[in-house]
């Protein structure tokens, strides 16, 4: 470009944009991106960042966070929730219709839910709840503008799970409105079975939590849910899948047709079971941490390209609802705080393991954006799209400590960690609203993004 205005100018960075990874930087005005240079730019700028030694990511679009509210703000919150997500350099987040009281499984929660998360500094789009007795609410809620639908298949609270019947004819439903069913998937028959006779053996210790829900039960809910998904022709998105076999039988669904995407969480790349086992509670999740060799084998998936999104499933709670479980693992809840953690995690351990810069900003923004059909306002880093952006120097070194965390309740099992790479700086359409360790935005500058509604 030659001498154009522009309201900001990031210079001298290492940009990500799309596949192509390359020194310049990036023109912002009106909070959209308009221009994205290589080398060095004669653009005329209100402002300058000089990001020289940063790499400059698209702002993170998570597309699994539960931040309990309404009902049970005491655990996080949208304030707390959509700083830390600030903090985490994540500019939009998807939040789940469970965990807050009441979920959101009609007009009215959603109602209730859109109150509470007035409040949040960056952007977001919310989630509809599929239980079981709420077929008729569905086309209320995707009316109302949430931008999928989520269920389980095995025992959740307060969020009554649904059968392979129900989920036959809430997929045919959803499939109606042009949306997509994302599941939890995990057989109840399997873990409800394996978890009673663990108790009645008496188990209590935190190898039970894994030994109640192995791999197989994983596998089996996959199994029916892309048998039913082939049969409706329904989209598909598995959640937090935890073992490489899983990530295999999706990819084996896509390849003859079948319209399903993965999704897993830095935790199952970050840990293993062994974690579990020293850090106890805070380290308990569904499903389970699994073995050191099964983290691996889930890493190549994710180096080969098969696993489309990586979330955060930020899961937080009261330390006592942890602290619970230290002497019976089945107490404590189940859900590690990792907001904060996913680029962090990806840019430690990706790097030794040959993950691109490419690969991370695909499965954190890029294919999270078109799962929900944000894209191409959200996701990229792109002329046209919103100035969502996130700096982080790669070669800063610290130890996670609980001071550095933005959660209502600063707990994690990531605390004590050593990471390499960290956020400095985050923009939302242009704003910063994190930088140098603070959050610098105002509640309730965040936008919701509305999914299509129901065609008239
Ligand atoms: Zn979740």
């Amino acid at each position: 470009m030659t001498g154009a205005t522009a309201d900001l100018l990031i210079r001298n960075a290492r940009v990500v944009a799309g596949e192509r990874v390359f020194a310049g930087g990036v023109a912002v005005s009106g909070g959209r991106i308009t221009a994205v240079f290589e080398g060095e730019s004669d653009a005329v700028a209100t402002e300058t960042i000089d990001a020289r030694g940063l790499t400059l990511l698209p702002g993170l679009v998570d597309a699994h966070v539960h931040f309990s509210e309404p009902g049970r703000g005491h655990w996080e919150g949208f304030a707390t929730g959509s700083r830390a997500a600030a903090a985490g350099g994540i500019t939009t987040f998807v939040e789940m219709p469970l965990n807050a009281h009441p979920p959101t499984v009609d007009a009215a929660a959603l109602a209730l839910k859109q109150a509470a998360a007035s409040v949040s500094i960056t952007d977001y789009a919310l989630w509809g709840g599929f239980v079981d007795d709420n077929r008729a609410d569905l086309a209320s809620l995707q009316k109302g503008g949430v931008v999928g639908f989520k269920a389980f298949m095995c025992t959740a609270t307060d969020f009554p799970r649904i059968d392979a019947a129900l989920m036959r004819e809430g997929m045919r439903a959803i499939a109606g409105f042009g949306a997509f069913l994302a599941l939890h998937a995990e057989d109840e028959a399997m873990t409800a079975a394996l978890t009673a006779t663990l108790r009645a053996a008496g188990r209590t210790d935190r190898a039970a939590w894994g030994e109640a829900r192995p791999i197989a039960a994983e596998l089996a809910a996959i199994d029916t849910a892309i048998d039913l998904a082939d049969e409706t022709g329904a989209r598909l998105h598995v959640v937090h899948v935890s073992s490489a076999a899983g990530i295999d039988r999706i990819s084996a669904a896509k390849a003859r047709g079948v319209r399903v995407t993965a999704e897993t969480c830095p935790h199952y790349l970050f840990f293993d079971d062994s974690d579990l086992e020293r850090i106890g509670p805070l380290a308990k999740c569904a499903p389970p941490l699994r073995n050191a060799r099964e983290r691996e084998a889930l890493w190549e998936r994710v180096l080969d390209g098969a696993v489309d999104v990586i979330a955060s499933d930020h899961s937080p709670c009261l330390i006592e609802e942890k602290t619970a479980g230290e002497d019976d693992i089945f107490k404590a809840w189940g859900g590690i705080s990792g907001l904060q953690s996913t680029l962090p995690v990806l840019l430690t351990e990706g790097p030794k393991r040959g993950l691109s810069l490419a690969a991370i900003a695909r499965m954190t923004a890029a294919n999270p954006a078109r799962l929900f059909g944000l894209d191409p306002q959200k996701g990229a880093i792109a002329v046209g799209a919103d100035a969502d952006l996130v700096l982080v120097d790669p070669d800063a070194s610290n130890a996670l400590a609980e001071s550095d965390l933005f959660y209502k309740n600063p707990h994690s099992a990531y605390v004590g960690g050593a990471f390499r790479g960290a956020v400095i700086r985050t923009l939302s359409r242009g704003e910063t609203i994190f930088l140098g360790g603070a959050i610098t935005a105002e509640p309730g500058r965040g936008c919701r993004l509305d999914g299509p509604g129901l065609a008239a």
